[in-house]
C-alpha cells in the first residue's frame, strides 16, 4: 500500500511569514468589505499542522473543497472570486456573494461538516453591514466544531494541546488517502456540472500535446481527416447526449442495470449522428460516446437523491450495465467482417474483448492506473495529462493501436516506449517532452495511433473533474 505524505516537497514557511500572511489576509478582507459593503465575503483557507503549508497534494486537497464550496454558493449572485492556490503560506480563496451573512454562513458550516475534506478548511464568513450581528454555529443549529483527530470539541483540544504534531499530520494524510487514494470520492454534482465535466474531458484530451499519433492543436497526428477543430465541433455536438445520460442515470428506477444501458443506447446512436453532422462524417468520438455515456449514466445512478458516491460504486454500476456485452461479442463472432466494427473484427481475429470487455469489467484501468497516475503527476494540466496518457497506454490493450499495427505484438513495443518516457522523468522534464515529440513522429510515419488510450484519458479527466483533482 502506497504511503501518502501530503506535505512532501512543500516549502517550509517561518512564523514571520505566517504572521505577515495574517496581515495580508486581514487587509484583503477589509478591502473586499469596502468594495462590496452590502455583500457577504467568504475567506477560505486550509487549517493544516506544521510549517509546510503548500505542496502539489495540498493544492489538490484545497481545490477539491473549493470547487464544492463555490458550487454550493452558485445559486446566489457572485460578485467576485479570487484564488491564490500557490501561496507559500497555503492556498487561499475569497468569494463575495450577494446574500445575507447567516444564509452564507449556514452553507459554509454545512460544507465544513459534510464534505469529507471540510474539517481541514476554515471558511470565515463576514459582511461589513452585518458586523456584530453574526449568528454562531450553535444559533444556526450546528454543534461546535469537532477536532479532526479525536472528534471532541476542537477548541478545547487545541487549547489543551492534546495531540502531537505527528498525530495531526497523520490525520491529514489519512483523510487524503480516504478521499483520493483508497476509493476516490465523487461528490454529488448537478446535471449541468456533469455535462460540463464531460465536455471539459473531451476538450482536455484533444488540447493535450504532444500525444503520440493523436490529434492535438499543433498536429493532426497519424490522422488525415481530422484536426483540433473537428474535435471541438464534435465535443460540443455531444452535449445533449451527455445530458440525456446523466438524466437517465438519475431517474432510472428499475432493477436490472442492463436496462439502463438499453435506455441510453438510442441516445448513443443519435449522438453518433450528431457527431457525423458536426464533423462532416469523421469518426472523432465513437469510442467515447460508448464508454463516457455509460460512465455518466452510472455516476448518475449512484448519485440519485443527491447522494455522493465513490469510484468503486460507479465501476460496479458500469459493470452491471454491461453484463450482456460479451454475449453480443459472441453473437457477432460468426458474421462476415464487412458488417463488423473494428472492435468486433479484432475480437474475431485476436479474441480481444475490446471496449465492450472493458465496460463488462467495469473500466478497471481507471482506478488501477489512470487516476493514480494523474494524482501522482505534478506540473501543468498538460504535463499531468501526458503522464497519465502514457501510463494508460502501457496498461491497456489499445484496439486502435492493434488495428493500425495489424499485430498485437505492438503492445510490447508500447510498454517499452512508456518505460523509456518514465525513466526520462515524464512530461515535467525537457528530455521526456523531446522523447514524446519524437515518438509522435514515429507514430505518424508508421501510421500508428493510441485512440483507445485517448478514450481512457477522456474518462479519467471526467472522473478527475468530479473529484476536484483537475
Ligand atoms: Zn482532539
Amino acid at each position: 500500500m502506497e504511503t501518502v505524505d501530503v506535505f512532501k516537497n512543500g516549502p517550509e514557511v517561518s512564523l514571520e511569514q505566517v504572521l505577515d500572511n495574517r496581515e495580508w489576509r486581514s487587509a484583503k478582507q477589509t478591502k473586499l468589505e469596502n468594495d462590496f459593503p452590502r455583500a457577504t465575503i467568504v475567506a477560505v483557507k486550509l487549517n493544516l499542522p506544521g510549517n509546510v503549508k503548500n505542496s502539489a497534494k495540498i493544492q489538490q486537497f484545497f481545490n477539491a473543497g473549493w470547487r464544492i464550496l463555490l458550487a454550493s454558493l452558485n445559486g446566489w449572485p457572485i460578485q467576485s472570486i479570487e484564488l491564490d492556490i500557490s501561496r507559500p503560506t497555503g492556498p487561499e480563496g475569497f468569494v463575495v456573494v450577494s446574500k445575507d451573512i447567516n444564509s452564507v454562513k449556514q452553507v459554509a458550516i454545512r460544507f465544513e461538516e459534510s464534505f469529507p475534506l471540510g474539517r481541514f478548511f476554515d471558511s470565515d464568513v463576514m459582511a461589513k453591514e452585518a458586523e456584530g450581528y453574526q449568528l454562531s454555529r450553535q444559533e444556526l443549529g450546528f454543534e461546535a466544531r469537532r477536532c479532526f483527530v479525536c472528534d471532541e470539541n476542537a477548541k478545547a483540544c487545541a487549547k489543551a494541546g492534546r495531540h502531537s504534531f505527528d498525530e495531526l499530520r497523520q490525520a491529514v494524510n489519512h483523510t487524503y488517502e480516504q478521499y483520493f487514494v483508497q476509493d476516490p470520492f465523487l461528490p454529488y454534482w448537478d446535471e449541468r456540472s456533469v455535462v460540463e465535466a464531460a465536455t471539459f474531458a473531451c476538450l482536455a484530451e484533444v488540447v493535450t500535446n504532444p500525444k503520440p499519433g493523436l490529434v492535438d492543436p499543433v498536429s493532426m497526428g497519424a490522422h488525415d481527416d481530422m484536426d483540433v477543430d473537428t474535435f471541438i465541433d464534435s465535443s460540443l455536438a455531444l452535449q445533449p447526449y451527455f445530458k440525456e445520460c446523466i438524466t437517465a442515470g438519475r431517474t432510472f428506477k428499475k432493477g436490472q442495470l442492463t436496462e439502463l444501458l438499453a435506455l441510453i443506447r438510442p441516445a448513443g446512436l443519435a449522438a453518433e449522428q450528431a457527431m457525423k453532422v458536426a464533423t462532416n462524417g469523421v469518426n472523432t468520438h465513437k469510442g467515447a460516446i460508448f464508454t463516457l455515456g455509460i460512465l455518466i449514466a452510472a455516476y448518475g445512478y449512484c448519485t440519485q437523491d443527491q447522494k455522493s458516491t465513490t469510484l468503486s460504486f460507479v465501476q460496479k454500476a458500469v459493470s452491471a450495465m454491461g453484463a450482456h456485452l460479451l454475449l453480443e461479442n459472441e453473437k457477432v463472432a460468426d458474421r462476415s467482417s464487412q458488417e463488423l466494427t473494428a472492435g468486433q473484427v479484432q475480437y474475431q481475429k485476436y479474441r480481444l474483448a475490446g471496449v465492450r470487455g472493458e465496460v463488462y469489467e467495469g473500466l478497471v484501468p481507471l482506478s488501477d492506473v489512470a487516476l493514480p497516475a494523474l494524482r501522482k503527476s505534478e506540473g501543468t494540466t498538460n504535463e499531468r495529462l501526458l503522464d497519465t496518457l502514457m501510463a494508460i497506454a502501457a496498461a491497456i490493450t489499445d484496439s486502435t493501436l492493434v488495428k493500425r499495427a495489424g499485430d498485437p505484438a505492438i503492445n510490447r513495443e508500447m510498454i517499452a516506449w512508456v518505460a523509456e518516457f518514465q525513466k526520462l522523468g515524464g512530461a515535467q522534464t525537457s528530455a521526456g517532452m523531446t522523447f514524446l515529440s519524437r515518438l509522435d513522429q514515429t507514430f505518424i510515419s508508421r501510421h500508428l495511433s493510441i485512440g483507445g488510450a485517448a478514450d481512457y484519458l477522456i474518462l479519467t479527466a471526467f472522473i478527475a473533474r468530479l473529484m476536484g483533482l483537475i
